[in-house]
């Protein structure tokens, strides 16, 4: 448990903003506390103290089911949470001190545990997709059914009855331990696993995009081509790259200072991604050097959607810029052919750009098919 702890702790510290691990480090230092109090137990041990080691086994479920919807980006259900607790707080009080029976007692808490950890399939069974989502549900529900059904099985089947004095010696203590250790080993591999998922899936996102305007990078949009290959087999549609340059950019940044510029290429970013939406990916492929790979559309439409960025450029003001000055962009269409790499058709839309550049700048120029 301990060692759990500290593995998930050394990622929460590692990799910022893995909250998901910082839950389950709590859930283990939880469990850790639960075991010690619980190994220690004698027939004389306090109410306070059994009392300290169900809450942290409750503790260890609830920090668990956090952990999963911090995951899943979605919000815990504390109201649903808190009342399970109240609840189960109440009924731990009661068959301790009102009308002690410590048999009832054990399939509360149990129950209890079940229902906290159970709270985590909710946002799973919403949001996941992934195989690895499949694979927490899988343990989670399965631990939890275990939590709930055990002592009622224990009980049911063995025709068992708990005393507080034999309660340490007992073969459900023996079992609960057991499937307890189980339980704790088989949701650490599982949410191991999925932190590590996580990880990877998170520098993967970092790598492929541009940290200034949050477009897809060169090897991003490397990436988006690779992914689309299945082609319409309709004729008149094709896919098609569209390249841009800012013109006159190092005018720009020479009169208004770096910092200006940046501002300026991010609202180029964001205008040009807002127009192409429904048509394809901008990508930030150099300084000021944009490109757009298009879905499968009519051929004329990536001409149309050029001209339309080239057109609205004109018009978005740069308040840091001077008064009403207007910052334009060059740009060049090829038209993909099934034998074409990303880099051929750059290729082709980079010379019609340098034309779109020596004829005046501040228009689209078509390339010549492949
Ligand atoms: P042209 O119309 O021929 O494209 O002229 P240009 O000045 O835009 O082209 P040039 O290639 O000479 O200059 C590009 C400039 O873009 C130079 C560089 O200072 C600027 N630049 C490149 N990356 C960035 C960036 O990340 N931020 C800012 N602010 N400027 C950048
Ligand atoms: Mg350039
Ligand atoms: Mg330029």
């Amino acid at each position: 448990m301990a060692l759990f702890a500290l593995v998930f702790g050394v990622i929460y510290f590692s990799v910022k903003r893995q909250k998901f691990s910082g839950w389950v480090a709590i859930a283990y230092i939880a469990a850790f506390v639960a075991y010690i109090l619980a190994s220690v137990r004698t027939p004389s041990t306090s109410m306070g103290l059994i009392f300290l080691s169900t809450a942290m086994f409750w503790i260890f479920c609830l920090a668990i089911a956090k952990a999963i919807y911090v995951r899943c980006n979605a919000t815990f259900p504390i109201i649903a949470a808190g009342l399970i607790l109240t609840i189960a707080t109440a009924g731990f009080i009661w068959l301790s001190v009102v009308a002690p029976d410590i048999s009832s007692r054990a399939v509360l808490v149990n129950v209890a545990a079940g229902f906290f950890l159970a709270l985590s399939l909710w946002p799973l069974w919403v949001t996941g997709k992934k195989l690895i989502d499949g694979a927490l549900f899988g343990v989670i529900a399965t631990v939890a059914i275990t939590f709930i059904l055990r002592v009622v099985i224990i009980n049911g089947l063995l025709g068992y009855v708990l005393t507080e004095q034999g309660y340490t010696q007992s073969t459900y203590v023996w079992i609960f331990q057991l499937t307890n250790g189980i339980a704790a080993l088989s949701l650490a591999m599982v949410m191991l696993f999925a932190a590590g998922h996580d990880i990877v899936l998170h520098f993967h996102g970092k790598s492929s995009r541009d940290p200034l305007t949050d477009l897809l990078n060169r090897r991003g949009l490397q990436g988006q081509f690779n992914a689309r290959r299945t082609r319409n087999q309709d004729v008149i549609y094709a896919r098609s790259i569209i390249l841009f340059d800012i013109d006159h950019f190092k005018k720009v940044n020479d009169q208004f200072g770096h910092p200006a510029g940046d501002k300026v290429l991010q609202r180029i970013a964001k205008t040009a991604a807002g127009l192409a939406k429904e048509y394809g990916e901008v990508a930030r492929t150099g300084g000021e050097e944009f490109a757009i790979l298009t879905r499968w559309i009519p051929v004329e439409e990536a001409q149309l959607l050029a001209q339309n960025i080239c057109d609205s450029l004109r018009f978005v003001a740069h308040p840091e810029l001077a008064p009403n000055q207007k910052v334009t962009a060059s740009f060049g269409v090829a038209i993909l052919a099934d034998s074409d790499s990303l880099d051929d058709a750059m290729d082709r839309a980079d010379k019609a750009l340098y034309h779109a550049k020596h004829n005046g700048r501040n228009q689209v120029a078509l390339a010549k098919a492949a």
